[in-house]
């Protein structure tokens, strides 16, 4: 059965399925006598589904660390929210509905809201809620609450989904594997399942149909797939394909502090990150990162009912400052507007809002709103190497205009005999083809580059990055974004300069060889993809790698060049 691939790594177990109890929910309204027992019989739920929320809390900061223990911050906050407890209150009283009724009215509202939403993430927010309501909803009907906690021997756990207090609970010894129905790339069970290494498939439809309670499984969660059942030849295909991932694994451990650099140590170039928050920097530390190519500033905006103030994004950037000690982190300046709304911010409702008024245009308009970043992250220049990086440039007046009022807010800081980085360095995104087709005019305003394929390759193809329809148009090895890439790098060089990447293609282990040949100086990505990276570059000699890319610039199609880097991989292997 085909999913997604959720979280890397081969397992062969048996399964063990999480039953589901069946929920009746009765939606006669109750006589007008019996709403003020329902509402005691809410509040008692209530209290209840708290107490099971500490303790499960409790367990998770314990086991996983307090951010992981965050979620349950956040659902305890739920049951604290008089707003959704009011409008389920209200719902008992006028309508006479039984409570369980009324919560999942409420419920369902709040669950659709979420999932129209287009950021990904917050879409994903939704399973909490959802979460939450179950908690609650087996609370009003004494159903009990099945629990990962006494698994007794190794399983893999196929379940419908997994929630976040499920996974608190789980024996973790006891989980080879997840496979899953519901979810995505980023959903909870992804997103925990990676971060406790374990192997998992999501997205699996018509699993739990198929499958049976000790059944043989074959769960592949780099291919995203799961076999039942598996004969003879597949086991053994497995048991194979097991051994060799479990020595790969061991040769990336074995690369954590070694450089990213050319077998033949002609060519080194720069691993680093991409984070969201500060806290996000242990899990680049641990991949060996040397630096943070891109700090999307945009999360400490977001979930929130007002901008965050000077002193609040000090905090912050000081943290990621302080915590990569000296290393150079890239702190990118508010790229809001496209998918990312700030409802504080009264954004006008856009034909294209992926071509509208979005990141530095935004900021340029609302000057306060840059000024006040920039003052953050020049005071928190005095904690290590910051860098700034301006969003979706698309001419040079954008970088004057920008780098006028950091002009001004070092003069403030002068005059204020506040302490920053005077050697700081300001370097732009390319992601808009005109910006990497302008590179040479460009990098006399800055000091580097970092190319964002995400929207590079959806404007330069004309390919929504969000639309489904249309994805196989996305070919981030598209002629076209290639000889962008070359030329955004060449004109960076001539000038004496560098640059990176930070969109999801840095990340790309098949794009890699291409891109050390073409010269890219940083590869910046998803903390766990470093060690995968850098063993294709250590597995080339500079001239190899050149040659690659001369090739590749020469193909007609990605595909050509798909087969190329086939070729190639072979006869290095041999
Ligand atoms: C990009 O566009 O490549 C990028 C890194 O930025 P984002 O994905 O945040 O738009
Ligand atoms: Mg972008």
């Amino acid at each position: 059965m085909k999913g997604v691939a959720a979280s890397p790594g081969i397992v062969i177990g048996q399964a063990h399925v999480l039953k589901e109890y069946p929920i009746h929910i009765d939606q006669q309204p109750i006589a007008a006598e019996q709403v003020e027992a329902e509402l005691q019989k809410f509040e008692e739920a209530l209290v209840k589904a708290k107490s099971q929320l500490e303790i499960i809390r409790d367990k998770a900061k314990k086991e996983m660390g307090a951010d992981k223990a965050e979620i349950f911050g956040a659902h305890l906050m739920m049951l604290e929210d008089e707003v959704f407890l009011g409008e389920i209150r209200e719902k008992i009283k006028s309508e006479s509905l039984r409570a369980e009724y009324a919560l999942t009215l409420v419920v369902a509202a709040y669950t659709e809201m979420f999932q129209n939403m287009e950021d990904e993430y917050l879409k994903e927010r939704a399973a909490d809620i959802q979460d939450v309501s179950d908690r609650l909803v087996k609370n009003l009907l004494n159903i009990p609450m099945q629990s990962l906690a006494d698994l007794a021997e190794e399983v893999v756990i196929i379940a419908r989904d997994l929630t976040p207090s499920d996974t608190a609970q789980m024996n973790k010894e006891c989980v080879m594997a997840f496979a899953t129905e519901m979810g995505g790339r980023t959903s909870h069970t992804a997103i925990m399942a990676r971060s406790l290494e374990i192997p998992a498939v999501v997205g699996c439809v018509g699993l739990l149909a198929e499958v049976q309670n000790g059944d043989l499984v074959i769960v592949d969660g780099n291919k995203g797939l799961v076999f039942l059942n598996p004969d003879q030849d597949t086991l053994e295909q497995y048991r194979k394909a097991q051994e060799e991932y479990a020595r790969y694994i061991q040769e990336l451990k074995e690369l954590k502090d070694l450089p990213a650099e050319t077998n033949d140590q002609a060519r080194r170039v720069e691993l680093v990150a991409n984070i969201g928050t500060p806290k996000d920097c242990a899990g680049a530390l641990a991949n060996g990162a040397e630096g943070i190519g891109l700090y999307r500033t945009e999360f400490l905006y977001m979930d929130r009912a007002a901008l965050p103030g000077e002193d609040e994004q000090f905090v912050a950037y000081k943290a990621v400052a302080e915590e990569m000690k000296g290393r150079p982190v890239i702190i990118r300046t508010l790229d809001i507007g496209g998918d990312k709304k700030l409802p504080y911010l009264d954004m006008p409702e856009e034909m294209n809002p992926f071509l509208g008024w979005r990141a530095i245009r935004m900021c340029l308009d609302r000057e306060e709103i840059l000024r006040t970043q920039l003052r953050a992250i020049m005071r928190a220049s005095a904690y290590g190497t910051l860098r700034i990086m301006y969003p979706m440039v698309s001419n040079a007046d954008e970088i004057r205009k920008a780098n006028a009022i950091l002009a001004e807010v070092k003069a403030d800081l002068d005059r204020e005999g506040i302490p920053y980085d005077r050697n700081l360095q300001v370097g732009i995104m390319v992601e808009i083809p005109a910006a990497a087709v302008i590179a040479d005019l460009l990098i006399k305003e800055v000091d580097f580059f970092s190319i964002g394929t995400n929207d590079l390759i959806q404007y330069t193809i004309a390919v929504d990055r969000m639309n489904e329809h249309i994805s196989y148009l996305y070919e981030p090895l598209h002629p076209a974004v290639l000889r962008l890439v070359k030329n955004v790098i060449d004109a960076s060089h001539r000038a004496g300069k560098w640059t990176g990447m930070c969109g999801e293609m840095a990340g790309d282990v098949a794009a890699a060889p291409i891109l050390l040949g073409l010269g890219l100086d940083e590869f910046s990505m998803s903390a766990v993809s470093i060690p995968r990276v850098k063993k294709v570059i250590r597995g080339l000699t500079w001239a190899e790698a050149q040659e690659i890319a001369q090739k590749a610039l020469a193909a007609e199609s990605a595909e050509e060049i798909r087969r190329l880097l086939k070729t190639e991989e072979e006869s290095l292997a041999n």
